[in-house]
């Protein structure tokens, strides 16, 4: 277990560590992750102690500190530890050059300012090349799931999505939109009721100047949710 704990401290050390939001250098295997919940598990622990919660002997908390700290580097934090999603590429054959929008894709993600959860829909819209590649719709679902799993601010990771979509398979356009509760703002501060939503966009290349194209992105964005309800 020690070694595994000197692995882990060579990966937690200065070169490595990232902002709350992006991926650290090197992904962790599965013996550095174990080393990791060990270590974070006890830090909760502290926690717990400095709030004068008596975990050892509470039946509903006894195994809470190991549980969170699952939760936190196999789960909530999984997009900073683990790789970015393989993406499959085809031909893009028959030359489309049409907008395509999928969704309404899950967003489930926590907020960096707060600890707590940021749930609602992403839709993603691309303009292939005609002579670039295109890629498994499921595929998007990955991609945001990925950028999810990191602690988020709405505006950024709209971004995050754009980017790595861009960067994967070099597309015309992009557009990337999501409309998302926050429960920092509907379970403390202002309490606002859960209808209470944000919605960020993200525009990258022809989608970025044309306005029609906007539109028609936000067109098809109202109709897939219409669709899902
Ligand atoms: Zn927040």
């Amino acid at each position: 277990m020690s070694n595994m704990i000197n692995n882990l401290k060579i990966v937690a050390g200065s070169n490595s560590a990232r902002l709350g939001n992006e991926a650290i250098d090197s992904s962790l295997d599965l013996a550095q992750r174990a080393a990791m919940m060990t270590e974070a598990a006890s830090k909760l622990e502290e926690l717990f102690d400095v709030l004068m919660i008596d975990h050892r002997n509470d039946h509903n908390m006894r195994d809470t500190p190991a549980r969170v700290a699952k939760m936190f580097v196999e789960e909530v934090l999984s997009g900073r530890f683990q790789e970015p999603p393989k993406i499959t590429e085809f031909e893009n054959a028959a030359g489309t050059e049409d907008l395509i929008v999928t969704g309404p894709i899950e967003v489930r993600s926590m907020c960096a300012h707060h600890l707590m959860p940021i749930y609602g829909e992403a839709y993603v819209g691309v303009i292939p090349s005609r002579d670039g590649k295109i890629i498994g719709l499921s595929k998007y679902d990955r991609i945001v799931d990925y950028f999810c799993s990191r602690f988020q601010i709405q505006e950024e990771l709209v971004k995050q999505i754009t980017n790595f979509i861009v960067e994967t398979t070099q597309p015309r356009g992009v557009a990337v939109r999501i409309s998302a509760t926050h429960m920092c703002k509907t379970h403390r501060g202002v309490r606002s009721t859960r209808e209470s939503r944000m919605i960020t966009t993200s525009y990258h290349g022809v989608m970025e100047g044309d306005r029609e194209l906007k539109q028609e992105f936000q067109r098809e964005c109202v109709a897939l949710a219409r669709s899902g309800d």
